[in-house]
């Protein structure tokens, strides 16, 4: 099958002149160079399916038979991109202003025991396929003048693409690697296809192999299937599984996870939806057990504030299910909180009062500042300290609370705070 034409028409020009460009480059280093990966698989499913291509791609990944680093190297003299390369995995990655190109040499991969990182040597583009975790994405597109367009499918990845099958490519494929598991999942929900019978059983028998990878390697593709559009779908199925309780024995999908995550995403600006939904997952339960899958993940510091907050919050939602609450009490009781974890609460909680003022916060409180600043103080007579500090704080619960709106009434309010203090305080500040 030849896909020269189909190619033209589903990747942005731009796009194709890059790619060309480097193909042009590889050509005369006598290299040759492949499409391969994600990007062919969506192609040829484009291609089946009627309308307009759906979920369209502007990453690439192209794999030359010769040395990546030194092409990426020679391809970056034209456009201006960003090269980073990494010499000991013979990769580059090129990032254009729209457009990431990420070059591999060819290699081949052996792994020396289950879940250990591979041995990498340089191969051709049969040993990159095999060492691949699906056939639907071990299939290459050659870039090469002779038979430029040509599909390269040793593992009939089409046949599994058309029947709706997610097939590793030999039996040792999951304990070699078993984050490919999360990735199987991921595939068959987005894609809503099927684990070949026999991938299936591997699939499962390797479940506890998921123990051998570290934090990091685990927590990246449970991030990569959070952000897919409708992750609940792979959570629930790696719930069923019993890989997602392998994994932390508190996780779970169930049908108050897939609708929390749907109010995620109906929030207005979400900071990081995968972030929100990690927060979920672990909502309901004690802070305890919570840290330990924060371990076990080796959760970097920001996002295990973000899920510490989340539980915290949890225990004082009940403060925001009043009806008569202030505008500056909804502040004071959420300033300190991580805006994630705000988000996150928006999501849980099924309390409509509560979800008003949370929103309230999100979508207006928290911007709301004084007209006034420390040096406008400063003018007025009042000395920089802790009284300053709580005066601004005064003006600031004023203005959310609608008495004071111009400059004029947060001056007035100023002074009339300041002639309220005791001569012995007046005199303190003054020694600042
Ligand atoms: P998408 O971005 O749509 O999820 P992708 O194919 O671009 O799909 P990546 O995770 O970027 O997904 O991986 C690129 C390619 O690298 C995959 O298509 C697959 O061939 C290969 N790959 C990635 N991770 C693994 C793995 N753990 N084992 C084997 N091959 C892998």
């Amino acid at each position: 099958m030849n896909l020269a034409r189909h190619i033209e028409q589903y990747l942005p020009s731009p796009l194709l002149e890059l790619m060309l460009h480097i193909n042009a480059e590889a050509a005369e280093r006598g290299e040759t160079l492949y499409l391969v990966g994600g990007i062919v698989r969506d192609l040829l499913l484009s291609l089946s399916s009627p309308g307009p291509p759906t979920g369209l791609r502007f990453d690439l990944d192209l794999v030359v038979e010769g040395d990546a680093v030194k092409l990426a190297t020679q391809a970056a003299t034209t456009g201006r991109p960003r090269l980073l390369a990494h010499h000991r995995f013979g990769t580059a990655k090129l990032k254009y202003e729209t457009f990431t190109l990420d070059l591999a040499t060819a290699r081949k991969e052996t792994y020396e025991r289950p879940g250990a990182l591979p041995r990498v040597t340089p191969g051709t583009l049969k040993d990159d396929l095999i060492r691949r975790d699906f056939s639907i994405n071990a299939m290459a597109m050659s870039l090469a003048t002779q038979d430029y367009g040509e599909l390269i499918d040793p593992h009939k990845g089409k046949t599994d693409l058309e029947q709706g099958l997610i097939r590793v490519l030999h039996a040792a494929s999951f304990s070699d690697d078993p984050t490919r598991i999360l990735r199987a999942v991921r595939y068959e929900q987005r894609l809503g296809f099927v684990l070949e019978a026999e991938t299936a059983q591997l699939l499962e028998q390797s479940i506890p192999m998921l123990d051998a990878i570290s934090g990091d390697r685990i927590r990246h593709e449970l991030e990569m299937i959070l952000r897919e559009d409708r992750p609940e779908l792979a959570i629930n199925r790696l719930g069923e599984l019993g890989a997602l309780s392998r994994i932390g024995h508190i996780l779970t999908g169930d049908d108050w996870l897939a609708a929390s995550f749907d109010r995620a995403r109906r929030l207005k600006r979400p900071a990081q939806l995968p972030a929100i939904y990690l927060c979920l997952m672990v909502y309901p339960y004690h802070e305890d057990e919570v840290e330990q899958v924060l371990t076990r993940l080796s959760t970097p510091a920001k996002l295990s504030r973000a899920i510490r907050d989340t539980l915290r919050l949890k225990g004082r939602l009940h403060l925001l299910d009043r009806p008569a609450l202030k505008p500056s009490e909804v502040y004071d009781l959420l300033q300190e909180y991580d805006l994630t974890a705000i988000q996150a609460s928006v999501a849980a909680s099924d309390s409509p009062e509560v979800r008003r003022h949370l929103q309230l916060f999100l979508t207006k409180l928290r911007h709301i500042t004084t007209l006034l600043d420390g040096e406008d103080l400063k003018r007025l007579g009042i000395p920089a300290g802790p009284h300053m500090g709580q005066i601004l704080q005064t003006l600031r619960r004023a203005r959310l609370d609608g008495e004071v709106s111009t400059r004029a009434d947060e001056e007035r309010l100023a002074s009339e705070l300041t002639q309220y203090r005791s001569p012995s305080a007046k005199q303190e500040g003054q020694g600042r």
